[in-house]
């Protein structure tokens, strides 16, 4: 017999897989659509199970935060893995080991980062981040920035990957036109990158984009390679705002259990080290959504999670001690970096206990 919800010891991470399978699908349905390679940031579950999902949907590789994750999903058989993070240069060493192994690539906003990686004297795969109006990291794409960093990455014997961009800037928008606008911008702005280096002959085979509110908004994704979206394996809070998602989509939640009651309170086992403390669409005033008390549905008039501590988390309502509560999250992939376990539910039921992956 498979164990139910509420056998689970609280608080835990719950995987709704009937939601989760169905994001998998239709990102990847809509990335063959725009006739882009899809290569999921596996950050937001660090799961190898989803991982291997995500792949079997159609994923040709994967993109990882952390060499730690990189060096997880390898040992777990994943071959194609960019870490999507600018070369930390106390960690080429550790990079070269993996990239003798897999096919790795690397990120590079700046000629000291270059420098680091020839001086490990490795043929790295190296991709240059290109700042298309997040303004994060990357190079300013209205200067030569990048083809001067694409011909010291040859000049050392290194392979020239093609450009990179986050749209972390669609997270700003809420409509689907204007994350449909930012996503064009990024695919002008990057593409106009990789059209310049051609016409200086340096060859530029991948161009890569991609958050998961402008792609799930993009409509149009010529002279691009492939998309990075994360997030959408199990939406959150913030992508239902954006109109990314509906509440029905969101496939990552926390069983949590009230520990203590006042006549004006209530606290329950899922602090900050549970939820995170993204303050999400609401600015901080509620740190979760309450969707289930006792097993039952619960719609607007639910009571409130309005306050984190490490490990408490308050409710504005009282609620009797022993009472099991289903949250949803402001932010998934902060989320489900508070726990070591996530268990993949159906219903009610309990299908698996999954390794979060997390560490450096
Ligand atoms: N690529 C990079 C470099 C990122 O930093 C992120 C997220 O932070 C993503 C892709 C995926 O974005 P999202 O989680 O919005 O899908």
């Amino acid at each position: 017999m498979k164990p139910l919800l509420h056998d689970l010891p609280t608080p835990a991470l719950l995987v709704d897989l009937d939601r989760l399978e169905r994001n998998v699908a239709a990102m990847a349905e809509r990335a063959d659509r725009l006739g882009v390679a899809l290569r999921p940031h596996v950050k937001t579950h660090k799961c190898v199970e989803i991982g291997r999902m995500q792949v079997a949907a159609g994923a040709t590789g994967i993109t990882v935060s952390t060499l730690y994750e990189a060096e997880v999903f390898a040992t777990a058989g994943f071959d194609d893995i960019t870490w999507a993070f600018p070369v930390i240069p106390s960690r080429v060493a550790q990079a070269r080991r993996l990239a003798e192994r897999i096919r790795l690539g690397l990120v590079v906003d700046s000629p000291e980062a270059v420098a680091s990686l020839a001086a490990e004297r490795f043929p790295f795969e190296v991709w240059i981040k290109v700042d298309c109006g997040y303004h994060r990291c990357g190079v300013d794409p209205t200067t030569d920035a990048a083809g001067d960093l694409a011909r010291r990455i040859e000049a050392a014997g290194m392979r020239f990957a093609g450009l990179l961009s986050h749209s972390g800037n669609a997270y700003d928008h809420d409509t689907d036109q204007e994350r449909a606008a930012i996503a064009e911008e990024e695919r002008a702005r990057i593409t106009s990158v990789a059209d310049g280096l051609r016409a200086e002959s340096i060859e530029t085979r991948g161009v890569s984009v991609g958050s998961t509110p402008a792609m799930t908004a993009a409509r149009d994704l010529a002279g691009v390679t492939e998309a990075r979206p994360g997030n959408y394996a199990y939406f959150d809070l913030t992508q239902e705002s954006l109109g990314a998602c509906s509440l029905d989509d969101i496939a990552l939640s926390v069983l949590t259990t009230v520990v203590s009651s006042s006549t004006e309170h209530a606290v329950v086992d899922a602090g900050a080290l549970a939820m995170s403390k993204d303050g999400g669409p609401s600015a901080g005033r509620a740190m979760g959504r309450l969707i289930e008390i006792a097993g039952a549905p619960v719609g607007s008039a639910a009571p409130e999670l309005v306050g984190l501590s490490q490990e408490h988390g308050k409710l504005d309502r009282s609620l009797a001690v022993g009472t099991l509560v289903r949250v949803l999250p402001n932010h998934s992939c902060l989320t489900a970096a508070c726990f070591d376990h996530c268990y993949a539910v159906r219903g009610d039921r309990v299908e698996g206990r999954w390794r979060v992956w997390n560490g450096r």
